[in-house]
């Protein structure tokens, strides 16, 4: 950015604008090339899709699965969603991005684990065609994989957005049995109007309110128990995001998370890994 390009130059004593030119052209450079692997990735579905499980807060039992994006750049090493997912939503590409996700993550749950929960992330941004419907439409009933299965997660901060629009689409994907989870809850804006509003089925506690557990236990069980409190009054179920050790999931399991999810359980993994978990081995054996 182009305060800390400045800042670096004046704290190394450095005055000539050559320094700061180059390193504004290094990262007009960097996001020019970000921007070409992506358009490319986009156009050829050069994407992967790992699945991270989700637990059951009481028996640790696998309930389904988070499909996460993966991007890699042409040396194979990864690039992070937090970096090409707001990119691919300025660059009006996240529709055939998520359209992707949407057709893979279901096809590939309805041959390996048609009886547990998928959750895809939805970007706020894929409301806007008004395309979202039939796109998950389409995917199930290609793919055979039940709504009723299906969970949809979206951050707060998306739905900035207020429209009458936003609220037909989430009302018919609920009438079509599909689940809405709020993704990232505490960190984003007008969180209680939008719960109440939408209806949403879960709330995902945010993994900053899980990891502050061992920094400031009080105050953080404190925010936990009532964000518990909160989402069984107004009817919702509730999973805690990012748990990475045993303590902090007998915690939450005891403060009425019903699922969890985290490193402690798994990191995402390729298809073929959760495949190998869930079928059956005459299936696997079969090929
Ligand atoms: P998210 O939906 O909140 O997903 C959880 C993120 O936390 C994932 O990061 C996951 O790898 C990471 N995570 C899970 N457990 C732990 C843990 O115990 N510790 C730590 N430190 N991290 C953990 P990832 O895969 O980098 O994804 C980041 C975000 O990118 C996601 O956050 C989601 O908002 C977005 N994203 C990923 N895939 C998609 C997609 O297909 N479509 C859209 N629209 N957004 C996506
Ligand atoms: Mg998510
Ligand atoms: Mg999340
Ligand atoms: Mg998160």
């Amino acid at each position: 950015n182009a305060d800390a390009a400045l800042y670096h130059v004046k704290a190394s004593g450095r005055n000539d604008f050559a320094v700061y030119g180059k390193e504004m052209g290094e990262e007009r450079r960097k996001r020019h090339a970000l921007e070409t692997r992506l358009r490319k990735a986009t156009a050829e579905c050069d994407f992967e899709l790992h699945y991270q499980p989700l637990v059951g807060g009481k028996d640790g039992e696998v309930i389904g699965y988070e499909a996460l994006l993966r991007l890699s750049d042409e040396k194979g090493e990864p690039i992070p969603p937090s970096i090409f997912i707001p990119l691919a939503e300025e660059l009006g590409l996240i529709d055939d991005i998520g359209r992707w996700v949407i057709n893979t993550a279901t096809q590939t749950m309805a041959l390996c684990a048609k009886d547990r929960t998928l959750a895809i992330n939805i970007s706020t941004v894929q409301f806007q065609s008004g395309e979202l419907i039939n796109i998950v439409k389409d995917a199930l009933r290609a793919s055979g994989f039940p709504a009723r299965h299906l969970e949809l997660e979206i951050t707060e901060s998306l739905l900035l957005e207020d429209s009458t629009s936003v609220e037909m689409q989430i009302d018919t994907l609920k009438d079509m049995g599909i689940a809405l989870a709020m993704d990232d809850f505490g960190t984003g804006f007008s969180s209680l109007s939008y719960l109440w509003k939408y209806g949403f089925d879960r709330l995902k506690i945010d993994r900053s309110f899980v990891t502050a557990l061992e920094y400031h236990p009080d105050r953080s069980r404190e925010i936990i128990e009532t964000v518990v409190l909160l989402g069984s009054k107004l009817g919702m179920k509730i999973t805690a995001e990012g748990v990475e050790t045993a303590a902090q999931a007998d915690l939450l399991s005891v403060l009425g998370c019903d699922v969890l999810q985290g490193y402690h359980f798994g990191l995402a993994r390729p298809a073929d890994v959760i495949a190998a978990h869930t079928l059956p081995d005459n299936i696997k054996a079969a090929g």
